[in-house]
């Protein structure tokens, strides 16, 4: 059965909902790439609640038209389906580049592709950046620091990437994107900003995104087991999507131009993770221990001592409160799908 979260908009619809008229002199046009996807779906939200015009630039490949449907015929809002890697002219005063795919599965499942969309993707938004003088935000990933020899990891840590293991069109990817935006800052003077993204979970995952914390939940509500790859005592942060959009918006429009990680420090291992979400769904599922995945990093904590000084940031949701909402979205998913078998 088709999979529809139709019927949970968030905002509500906006021939109902009002968004702000915002002065001409106020209201910016704003790009975002990857717009159709978990993240770049609540950024569109907050961005046109605020009163701004949005184009969301995608390719579907990870997306979901009815992640931004609730927007579609507002007069400030555009959908373009469009692949980052093929150029493209558009007028905006600011981009926030996110297409990329970003859950394991389906960054490997066509490495050259998420290569070449983190590499010429970038390469064609800076471009255009340069050409018509926008500021760009790009999505970086604290997957750039690899498997980590220094923890928590501070925006000064190089990383540990082994630079032909699985992960690498993505980590690598990424890495590369960091170098092209200061590349362009230094040398066209491009305005950038660069957010090095931890694990970020909420509303509107993918239900077969493949991630841990969209696997667990729905594994749990349905009494399956709980697939945990290794023994489970790799560690991970988790932070809500609410705190996320909020840093990305503080970062774009702050004044600090260097790479800023952005994350909550709660940090579990993996089978304490699990028996979380079994506890807090009440669920009868077993924990199954499956093979490990190559190059899974052993443990991940943001040092966030750079997003509270330069941008006043910190996360508000605590991974209770993000997961009881995360746990209500999927078991209304859930309702309308029947049965779920995550990837
Ligand atoms: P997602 O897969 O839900 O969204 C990615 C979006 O990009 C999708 O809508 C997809 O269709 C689109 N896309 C992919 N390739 C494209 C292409 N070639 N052209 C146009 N559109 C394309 O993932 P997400 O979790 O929303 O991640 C968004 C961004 O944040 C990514 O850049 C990711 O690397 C970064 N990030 C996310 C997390 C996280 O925990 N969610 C962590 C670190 C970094
Ligand atoms: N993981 C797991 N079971 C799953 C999905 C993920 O044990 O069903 C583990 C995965 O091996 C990793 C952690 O959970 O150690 C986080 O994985 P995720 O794919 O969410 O994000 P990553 O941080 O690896 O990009």
């Amino acid at each position: 059965k088709l999979l529809s979260t139709q019927s949970i908009p968030t905002p509500t619809n906006p021939h109902v909902m009002k968004t702000p008229n915002l002065p001409d002199s106020k209201r910016k046009k704003i790009l975002i790439t990857g717009g159709a996807g978990f993240v770049g779906s609540h950024l569109t939200d907050k961005l046109m609640m605020e009163g701004h015009e949005v184009i969301v630039l995608d390719n579907f490949f990870t997306g979901q038209r009815k992640n931004v449907e609730h927007w579609m015929h507002h007069p400030r809002f555009q959908l373009v389906v469009h692949d980052v890697t093929e150029p493209i002219m558009l007028e905006v005063d600011e981009i926030y580049h996110l297409a990329c795919p970003a859950s394991p599965p389906h960054y490997q499942y066509n490495p050259v592709k998420t290569i070449k969309t983190s590499t010429m993707g970038t390469i064609n938004m800076l471009g255009l950046a340069y050409r018509i003088k926008a500021k760009i935000l790009l999505t970086s990933t604290s997957e750039i620091y690899g498997d980590p020899q220094v923890h928590p990891q501070p925006e000064t840590y190089w990383g540990n990437v082994n630079t032909i293991g699985p992960r690498a069109c993505y980590d690598e990817g990424k890495r590369v994107a960091e170098t092209m935006m200061y590349a362009y800052k230094n040398n066209n003077g491009v305005d950038v900003r660069v957010a090095r993204i931890f694990n970020t979970f909420g509303p509107r995952m993918h239900p077969n995104d493949g991630r841990v914390v969209s696997n667990f939940v729905i594994q749990s509500l349905q009494d399956k087991p709980l697939t945990i790859y290794g023994d489970g005592s790799q560690t991970r942060s988790f932070q809500y999507i609410s705190d996320l959009v909020d840093g990305l918006h503080a970062l774009m429009n702050g004044r600090y131009d260097l790479p800023v990680n952005l994350g909550n420090p709660d940090e579990y291992t993996v089978k304490d993770f699990a028996q979380y979400i079994k506890d807090i769904t009440g669920s009868a599922s077993e924990i199954t221990f499956l093979p490990a995945t190559k190059d899974d990093p052993t443990q991940r904590k943001p040092n966030i001592t750079t997003a509270k000084r330069e941008l006043g940031w910190e996360p508000k949701v605590t991974v209770k409160e993000g997961l009881q909402k995360t746990i209500a979205y999927f078991a209304r998913v859930l309702e309308e799908a029947g049965e779920i078998i995550p990837t």
